[in-house]
């Protein structure tokens, strides 16, 4: 995922030195680069540029940064002083992520050798100040990372950049395909589709059901059973109330559905699609030429998400889009991530929590043990049917749930810290799920998630902190809050209302 893929560094620096200081700022950053790609803590590959000493320069090197499409964001570091009106021009034009890195070469200061030369040298403390200045007076979005190069937690801080930047630029090429609209009436899922390709690069698309039931139609047997072949592979088979014959008839055209959406996402250019559970196809399955789903192709939208489609459920293509970047920060990492919805409460005192789950669109990467494939009856939506569904429960632990909602005249993007407990049995319950209590208490976090407006449907991860969230928000420029075990309504309230006022004042951000 993140092997072609490259984050530029410059180093600043200017003339006034000469050759010989322009050498060493060159030699050191080779020195830094090759360390800290070699830590294993930035997925990406760091390049180094070259040094920068002139607005020329600067200019040059942001532009072609902007056109190089492997290169996912800047790195920028002054060695030496580095006048910033130099990176005046160089700053307009930079369209790409930036990480401001404050560090230095050596450690420690050589107290028996520092001279002037050695101080003049290695002067980033009064450089990046400089440039930092610069950054702040033209608005400049960017993280700002300061410590010493060889420190983990500052690789680490560069590494969730660099994941999240490489997840920003995937977004600018994410289609989105609604088969279906969003659900009527329903107000979460809405918004303003031509803002949000503007602000966060995705493009969201209508796709005909229509169109979707000829690949469906095409689809042969013998693929369907291949498929079906591999699930059993993967998944523990239990059949119960739907009996054999009706299970393995459900499971095949499940398949099939799968299939079909997998073929028309390819077709398309898409890696991300929403359903809508009363647009499957023809209403009447009774009717003699039928053409539909026979069921709501829940499996298909629990496999597809595992391998990265972003997927949102009753057309809410903003959480499709949002889970698409989120399982692009999460490659590689331990414990995975998911759609997921609010669905029903647990009242016990300060263990009170909320059941994460959905009617079927939850995906395995989070799940604690291998998954049952299971036909139930689902009676929500134009089918009424069996219908096959994953079922598991998952892994326990803290993680963060986020969501961006659309507020009119922003989008604000929202996330909260959640605890993942164990749930007790629910032997009725043939669904995928979750428990988990919201932070800093049920009562606290999930007030605090409804005044800011976030939605029931969220994009989970157990790995992706509110950092990533924070670097993600910074890059597009929208608004964020977070909610977490230092929240308390009083001031979030306030947090809320002072936002309005800074984006009614800074239209341009909307
Ligand atoms: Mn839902």
């Amino acid at each position: 995922m993140f092997e072609n893929l490259e984050v530029w560094w410059l180093s600043g620096t200017q003339l006034l030195y000469g050759e010989q200081v322009l050498g060493q700022v060159d030699e050191h950053s080779n020195i830094m680069i090759d360390g800290i790609n070699k830590s294993g803590n930035v997925p990406v590959k760091i390049v180094y540029k070259g040094t920068v000493k002139s607005a020329q320069e600067a200019e040059k090197l942001m532009k072609d940064a902007n056109s190089a499409e492997n290169c996912v964001g800047v790195i920028t570091w002054m060695h030496t002083f580095s006048p910033a009106k130099m990176w005046i021009k160089g700053l307009q034009a930079l369209q790409k992520p930036m990480l401001h890195f404050h560090t230095q070469f050596n450690t420690e200061i050589p107290w028996n050798e520092i001279d002037m030369d050695f101080m003049n040298l290695n002067q980033s403390a009064h450089g990046d100040i400089e440039f930092g200045h610069a950054c702040t007076r033209m608005r400049v979005n960017r993280k700002v990372v300061a410590g010493h190069w060889t420190n983990e937690d500052c690789q680490k801080k560069i590494g969730v950049w660099a994941r999240t930047a490489a997840a920003v630029a995937d977004a600018k090429n994410v289609r989105c395909l609604m088969f279906g609209m969003n659900m009527n009436n329903v107000c979460v899922t809405d918004g303003d589709r031509a803002e949000f390709e503007q602000r966060l690069g995705y493009h969201v698309d209508y796709y005909p059901v229509s169109s979707l039931m000829n690949y469906f139609k095409q689809v042969t047997d013998a693929e369907a059973d291949a498929l079906v072949e591999q699930y059993k592979k993967e998944y523990t088979i239990k059949i119960d109330e739907s009996g054999e014959e009706v299970y393995w008839e459900k499971v095949k055209n499940a398949a099939k559905a799968e299939i079909a959406i997998r073929r028309v996402l390819a077709d398309e250019g898409a890696t991300a699609f929403t359903t809508n559970f009363d647009d499957l196809g023809d209403a009447d399955i009774d009717s003699p030429n039928f053409c539909g789903f026979d069921q709501i192709p829940g499996l298909a939208s629990q496999r597809l998400m595992a391998e990265g489609y972003g997927f949102g459920a009753e057309g809410d293509w903003k959480t499709a889009c949002l889970y698409r970047s989120l399982w692009i920060m999460n490659q590689g990492l331990a414990k995975g991530c998911s759609f997921l919805e609010d669905y029903t409460l647990n009242f016990a005192g300060d263990q009170s929590s909320c059941l994460q789950s959905h009617m079927l669109e939850v995906t395995p990467l989070i799940a604690v043990d291998k998954p049952t494939l299971e036909v139930h009856f689902l009676g929500i939506g134009i089918r009424k049917q069996m219908t096959a569904r994953l079922v598991f429960t998952s892994k326990t632990g803290m993680g963060v749930k986020a969501t961006v909602v659309d507020l009119g005249n922003r989008f604000r993007l929202i996330t909260q810290e959640v605890e993942c407990i164990e749930p007790k049995p629910m032997p009725n319950l043939p669904v995928a799920s979750a428990l988990w209590i919201p932070q800093p208490t049920f009562e606290i976090g999930a007030a605090a998630w409804i005044l800011a407006g976030g939605t029931h449907h969220s994009a989970f991860s157990y790995d992706i902190t509110e950092e990533y969230w924070e670097d993600f928000a910074e890059m597009t420029g929208i608004e964020y809050v977070a909610i977490n075990k230092n929240t308390t309504i009083p001031e979030f309230k306030k947090e809320l209302r002072n936002n309005e006022i800074y984006y009614m004042l800074n239209k341009a951000l909307r």
